[in-house]
């Protein structure tokens, strides 16, 4: 067994076990495969194993990317510049790092050239790290209320990327606070608390962030290490 089938089944098994711990199953976790700076035959490798998923965190790498796959749903996790929305927004399933309104305003804008709804989570900013991007959570409100003017975005949750830390119960603390966070704002974006997505965790703490109420993991080194 070559390594991304051996770190594949590694991965599931983990997401299933910690998906059991909180009375759901693999199936209700989206995994999310990180591919920034992994060639496109590996990441065939990966989709042959069941992963239909693929997060980048570059316009350019997921354009060049785009083309060789067919059947990925393209997930955009980077930072977005507004200058580039109109070059993904067709292709993208969901994009993860919304941060600011005049970004859900571009996005809208290009969304309304393919007549199309795109799926958005507004990136929260959990540790007030200056180096992350993302809103304060005492923003979210305002926020909320303003990204549903915009008739071509569905709002569909939230996401976060943690401050660089390695201490675990730190990061059960933000995973939590992002839980409390959607279970309080969720009925503003969606008819129910089930269908609010919540991004969070990485190769480090994906179990964490499950059992703390991910609904949808980005791993990238774990899979390809
Ligand atoms: C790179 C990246 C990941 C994956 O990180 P790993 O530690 O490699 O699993 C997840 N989310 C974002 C936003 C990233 O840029």
């Amino acid at each position: 067994m070559d390594n991304i089938q051996k770190n594949y089944n590694e991965i599931m098994n983990n997401v299933r076990k910690s998906a059991e711990v909180v009375g759901k199953t693999e199936s209700d976790i989206c995994v999310v495969a990180v591919t920034k700076t992994v060639d496109v035959e590996r990441m065939k490798e990966l989709q042959k194993l069941g992963i239909n998923n693929f997060g980048e965190n570059k316009v350019q790498e997921l354009l060049d990317k785009y083309d060789e796959f067919e059947n990925i749903n393209w997930h955009f996790i980077g930072h977005l510049q507004k200058n580039k929305v109109k070059y993904i927004v067709d292709k993208v399933s969901l994009i993860h790092s919304v941060d600011s309104i005049s970004l859900c305003e571009e996005i809208d804008k290009q969304a309304k050239k393919y007549n199309k709804i795109v799926n958005v989570l507004i990136q929260i900013n959990i540790g007030e790290d200056e180096k992350k991007f993302g809103i304060k959570d005492n923003q979210l409100d305002e926020f909320v209320k303003n990204a549903l003017n915009f008739n071509n975005i569905r709002v569909c949750g939230l996401m976060t990327i943690l401050p660089n830390t390695s201490n675990v119960e730190e990061k059960r603390e933000f995973y939590s606070k992002m839980r409390k966070l959607i279970v309080d704002n969720s009925h503003k974006i969606v008819d129910n608390i089930d269908s609010a997505s919540l991004s969070m965790g990485m190769t480090s703490d994906y179990n964490i962030a499950i059992e703390e109420g991910a609904t949808i993991i980005r791993v990238g080194t774990g899979f390809f290490c």
